[in-house]
């Protein structure tokens, strides 16, 4: 479960993230749509607090990361994160790559990581690919990697950001196919996506954000089949 309240980001003097209220609960997709440069990224980075939280409050399982003593670590180990480029590490196997963090957080023993790896690249589909490095991957196949690695740590929740869209039209699907899944299965997760289809099908609510505020939330049926706000008929109308 993740709390936000009041939050804001600058850089500089640059408000971004201009007071954000919101709840996700436990098992819930919330899939956040909007323009570029609205602040979807930013805050999405503020929930594991990858971006200093300028004010506000963001609680997560009930660890306040704005708290002074918030243990990072422990935090980012029960949220896992998947962004647009998969940052696989290119020397290692897609098994390695899922047993890394496992066994260097002394979470598990190697043994236990690569039972846990294996089950993981079965999950997404690529058992047949457990020893081939990235650059022998496709985009779809590498971004699989990917989630696979970031749900080696058996996170809770999991954010995901723009997962999709360095993949070519035809590796879309397969991504698509393995957060469906996820989400079926009751992950927690929190979704940046320009999918719109994807956003209706398998949210079970929608955020359209814009200059950093939420303009409108709802249910999929709500925000893109009777959107209240001009702002967001406006980007519908663009986008759909
Ligand atoms: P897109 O759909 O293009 O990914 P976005 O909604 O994810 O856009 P953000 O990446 O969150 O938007 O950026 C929101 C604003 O914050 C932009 O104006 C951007 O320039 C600014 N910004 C983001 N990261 C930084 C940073 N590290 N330093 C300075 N400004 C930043
Ligand atoms: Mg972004």
């Amino acid at each position: 479960k993740i709390s936000i309240k009041g939050l804001q980001k600058a850089f500089g003097d640059n408000t971004v993230l201009k007071g954000i209220d919101a709840e996700i609960a436990n098992g819930e997709v919330v899939c956040v749509i909007g323009p570029s440069g609205s602040g979807k990224s930013t805050f999405l980075r503020c929930l594991n607090k990858l971006e200093d939280i300028t004010a506000g409050h963001v609680v997560v399982d009930g660890i306040d990361l704005t708290g002074k003593s918030v243990d990072l670590d422990k935090v980012r180990q029960n949220i896992g994160m998947v962004f647009q480029h998969f940052n696989l590490f290119p020397h290692m196997t897609a098994l390695e790559n899922v047993m890394l963090a496992p066994v260097e957080t002394k979470k598990m023993s190697k043994a236990q990581a690569k039972e846990v790896a294996l089950k993981l690249l079965e999950q997404v589909g690529l058992s047949d690919r457990a020893n081939y490095k990235p650059a022998s991957l496709s985009g779809g196949q590498k971004q699989r990697v990917a989630i696979a690695r970031a749900l080696a740590m058996s996170p809770s929740i999991m954010l995901f950001d723009e997962a999709t869209s360095a993949l070519d039209p035809e590796m879309v699907g397969e991504v698509l196919q393995v957060l469906r899944d996820l989400a079926k299965g009751g992950m927690t997760m929190v979704v940046v996506t320009h999918e719109m289809g994807f956003a209706r099908e398998v949210s079970d609510r929608v955020i359209f954000m814009a200059e950093g505020v939420i303009v409108e939330e709802g249910t999929p049926d709500q925000l893109f089949g009777n959107p209240q706000n001009p702002r967001t008929q406006d980007f519908l109308n663009k986008v759909l």
